[in-house]
């Protein structure tokens, strides 16, 4: 687990401003989603704090330490993408151990941390397997998988369960909750669905034209007049 302070964070693409100064506080072991319309700035203020999108203005901390000049591997975050940006060539095994192998992990290790994700992720039977190999869920399972054994201090899924049909997308959701409250990360997760921001979570930031118009649980966000 690990807090997030972000700090009147802005963000330009050339002379736009898209990212207004935002400002979050995140506890240890919170779950925030961040909800608003297609293109308020949910992604580029998640990829921000994951060091794939440069700062413009302002600050982040992660457990207490600035990142801003951080690269995304030294900042003790792990990502889980919408299009679930795996391997093609790899195996599900190879897939989950890659972080691993760059982090100089023993074999040992590697396959103990693998071994683990893949029984939680409900993954073991198909650990030979090739993504193209995997149904939806079960890739989204792997992408999952990959940021578990990295056991980062905090968490980032953007849009993860877009892609999936609606059945999968409610058991995924429970999944993901599971996941976060047992291995006790800090999460951020960008999505534009409601039901998942209201199930999934502890506080709620909602973004509207690179502002967070609002900041708090899902019953005073949801539950007013
Ligand atoms: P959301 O995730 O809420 O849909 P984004 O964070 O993707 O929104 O985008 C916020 C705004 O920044 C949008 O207006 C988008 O067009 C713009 N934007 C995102 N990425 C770039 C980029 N690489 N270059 C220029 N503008 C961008
Ligand atoms: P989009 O918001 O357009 O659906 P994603 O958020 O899924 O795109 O991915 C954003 C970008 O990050 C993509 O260009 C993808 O190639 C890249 N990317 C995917 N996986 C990783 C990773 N593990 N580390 C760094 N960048 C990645």
């Amino acid at each position: 687990m690990a807090t997030i302070s972000i700090k009147n964070i802005t963000k330009s693409y050339g002379k736009t401003e898209v990212i207004h100064g935002v400002s979050l506080d995140v506890a240890d072991g919170e779950f925030i989603v961040i909800v608003g319309p297609s293109g308020c700035g949910k992604s580029t203020l998640l990829r921000m704090v994951a060091g794939l999108e440069r700062i413009t203005g302002g600050t982040i901390e992660i457990g207490g330490r600035v990142v801003n000049d951080l690269e995304p591997r030294e900042r003790d975050i792990a990502m889980v993408f919408q299009n679930y940006a795996l391997y093609p060539h790899m195996s599900v095994f190879d897939n989950m151990a890659y972080g691993l192998k760059i982090a100089n992990k023993s074999k040992d290790e590697i396959r103990e941390r693998v071994g683990k994700a893949a029984r939680m992720l409900q993954l073991e039977p198909y650990l030979e397997r090739k993504p193209r190999a995997l149904s939806g869920g079960q890739r989204q399972r792997v992408a999952m998988g990959r940021a578990l054994v990295r056991d980062p201090a905090v968490f980032l899924f953007d849009e993860p369960l877009s892609n999936l049909d609606a059945k999968l997308r409610v058991q995924m959701r429970l999944e993901i909750k599971e996941m976060q409250r047992s291995v006790e990360t800090t999460a951020l997760y960008v999505t534009h669905d409601q039901v998942e921001a209201m199930t999934l979570a502890d506080r709620l930031v909602v973004m509207n034209g690179g502002v967070a118009e609002q900041i708090d649980t899902p019953m005073a966000v949801y539950d007013r007049p």
